[in-house]
């Protein structure tokens, strides 16, 4: 099992519902809390916010997202399973975003500030959760990833959008027409 980043397609596929919550749906969870952390293990600067299955290949309907975004020693994460943003609303507010699978890169994204999302939890349990600010943004993140939608597909065609982080862990800026636009990498179909 590993992290898949771009331009691998399965990143780029709609991700099907889960059915019954078997044993294979739990190992599916399990080894995505494994390599969040594993990750994070060699991002000294990046902490592993959440995850989505199709970033390990898989595509199913299942994210997990950390319980504290701020304390790296707390490495706990929700599984959502088939989870549905019921609505997303409040203001629209442009924030930076990383993604595990499309490496270096950051970007300014508008994400709607308040969000509410139905999913089941690993024991099968319905619940409804009202996010706002990061939550919010991490949930509509994760939740794109089921749909093969990725963080730089908002801000495709934004000049002032796009970051790298260089080794010091300082996020820069990045020139949009010499290494984005044309980054068969970030963007395969264009
Ligand atoms: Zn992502």
């Amino acid at each position: 099992m590993k992290i898949i980043t771009t331009p691998d397609p399965r990143l780029r596929e709609k991700s099907e519902k889960v059915g019954k919550i078997t044993p294979e749906i739990l190992d599916i969870i399990d080894d995505m809390r494994k390599l969040s952390l594993d990750w994070e293990k060699e991002h000294p600067y990046e902490l592993s916010a959440a995850m989505a299955a199709p970033q390990m290949g898989i595509n199913k309907r299942i994210i997990i997202v950390r319980d504290d975004m701020e304390d790296k020693s707390k490495a706990t994460f929700t599984a959502l399973i088939n989870p549905v943003v019921i609505k997303a609303e409040g203001k629209v507010v442009k924030d930076y975003e990383g993604c595990l699978s499309v490496p270096s890169i950051y970007g300014m994204v508008p994400r709607e500030t308040k969000v509410r999302v139905k999913a089941k939890l690993e024991d099968g349990t319905e619940v409804r959760i009202k996010a706002t600010d990061e939550l919010a943004r991490t949930l509509l993140h994760e939740i794109d990833h089921l749909d093969g939608i990725l963080f730089i597909d908002h801000i495709k065609g934004e000049k002032d959008a796009f970051y790298r982080m260089n080794e010091k862990g300082d996020l820069e800026p990045v020139d949009y027409d010499k290494d984005i636009k044309d980054n068969k990498e970030l963007f395969p179909d264009d």
